[in-house]
């Protein structure tokens, strides 16, 4: 798997690189450190590893790139990852939320070109295409780019600029006369209230990791990173 470049969950979210390395590097990287935690960090690489074995992972090249491109805040997104906001660790809905976060960042939501690998007699390879446009491969990546859905997630932002602007108004720290063009004018919310093409950081942002501009947006309007994330986890029913 290695050779092949498939990257897992837990290369990239790592307590104190919180940043995209190959699982070969964070193993050396715990091991020179002789932390005592060492046993423990690789465990859960190993864990990880094999969770994502299971879940049929594809290469996570895109994230890489978006990481060389600084588009996402790991510190953040890792700790959105741990997030519980149901109170118990034990719901079944927490337990949805993880597993919709965990698919959704690894690119391994069951997807058509997914279920055909896994059982290909019960959807044979001439019936692969997009549930909703029925013209292309339905592949991770199609699924939040496909043409027909897209006045949908234009209308879904746009209903979330606004309720975003709104509660900031109610909460921000500062500035309070910019917050209209902060959101209108992110590359988070502008494509979707100028009918552009769909901006990078929304694909990440939709599949659960926390960009630097929608951390930059809330940096504009609070003073302290533990407000911003206590806000954040706050508000994230709105995200979600
Ligand atoms: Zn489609």
């Amino acid at each position: 798997l290695r050779t092949k470049g498939i990257m897992f969950l837990d290369h990239i979210i790592t307590k104190d690189n919180a940043y995209l390395v190959e699982y070969n590097e964070i193993k050396a990287q715990l091991e020179h450190k002789g932390d005592k935690d060492v046993r423990k960090c690789v465990g859960t690489i190993l864990n990880y590893r094999r969770i994502e074995t299971h879940l049929n992972h594809q290469s996570l090249g895109p994230i890489k790139q978006a990481t060389k491109d600084n588009l996402i805040d790991w510190s953040l997104s890792a700790k959105w990852f741990d997030y519980n906001g149901r109170n118990d660790t034990t719901t079944i809905a927490h337990s949805k939320d993880t597993k919709w976060k965990i698919r959704c960042s690894t690119f391994s939501l069951p997807t058509k070109d997914i279920l055909h690998q896994n059982f290909p007699l019960l959807l044979p390879a001439d019936k692969l295409n997009c549930f909703f446009c029925n013209n292309i491969l339905e592949t991770n990546d199609h699924f939040w780019t496909c043409l027909q859905l897209r006045t949908t997630i234009v209308n879904i932002f746009k209903k979330l600029g606004q309720d975003l602007i709104d509660i900031l108004a109610n909460n921000a720290d500062k500035h309070p006369l910019l917050i209209n063009d902060s959101i209108k004018y992110s590359k988070t919310f502008r494509w979707a209230f100028q009918n552009e093409p769909i901006h990078p950081v929304v694909l990440l942002l939709m599949r659960s990791y926390i960009t630097r501009d929608l951390v930059g947006i809330f940096r504009s309007h609070f003073n302290t990173t533990k407000a911003i994330t206590t806000f954040y986890y706050h508000s994230s029913i709105i995200v979600v």
